[in-house]
């Protein structure tokens, strides 16, 4: 964990020693985000990022990733996007505000199926949301897969209905028409 400062030192131009430094520790939420941008072209991105995440930095920009926002947005879903962004696992307080925000989103859009009188849609999100159908979204799923057997049923008596017209239709093989049998004689 330590090589980071020995690749640092090793390594010239880093845009966090070439560029102005306090812009990384800045109180301003603006600076820290214009360093993230420095750190794009930086060669140490990928390892920087990853000794600021697993010292758990609080403060600061490490590997193009605001550390401070993440401290500051943590339980929010913006800290939820941070956590992403920096490759890592969402803290608790984050976990729980972007669940949160996946239910509420869910039940808009059941409340949208409902208003149609409830669907398979409206089902299928009734299971996302680990709760029994309602009757109406039950309803519409039984509609739905008995149409679906309808379906089936029709099609496969298709092609065997089809075969046994066409064989009708066929021409008899062996003799030709016309042709007399042959006559046996003993
Ligand atoms: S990635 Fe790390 S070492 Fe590179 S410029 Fe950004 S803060 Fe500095
Ligand atoms: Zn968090
Ligand atoms: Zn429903």
């Amino acid at each position: 964990m330590n090589d980071l400062h020995t690749l640092a030192a090793r390594t010239p131009g880093l845009p966090c020693r070439t560029t102005d430094p306090d812009m990384w520790f800045s109180n301003y939420p603006i600076d820290r985000y214009r360093a993230a941008r420095f750190c794009a072209s930086c060669p140490l991105l990928a390892a920087c990022r990853e000794y600021g995440v697993q010292t758990r930095q609080e403060w600061g920009v490490w590997g193009g990733v605001d550390l401070t926002a993440v401290e500051t947005y943590c339980g929010s879903e913006r800290g939820h996007r941070m956590h992403r962004r920096a490759g890592e696992m969402p803290c608790v307080p984050c976990a729980e505000a972007h669940a949160v925000l996946v239910e509420k989103r869910r039940r808009k859009r059941l409340a949208e199926e409902h208003a149609k009188g409830g669907t398979v849609r409206g089902y299928d999100i009734h299971l996302q949301l680990e709760e029994p159908a309602c009757a109406a979204c039950r309803a519409a799923r039984r509609e739905e897969s008995a149409r679906r057997r309808a379906g089936a049923l029709r099609g496969r008596g298709q092609p065997r209905t089809a075969s046994v017209a066409s064989r009708a239709a066929e021409p008899a093989t062996g003799a030709p028409a016309g042709a007399q049998p042959l006559a046996l004689t003993a």
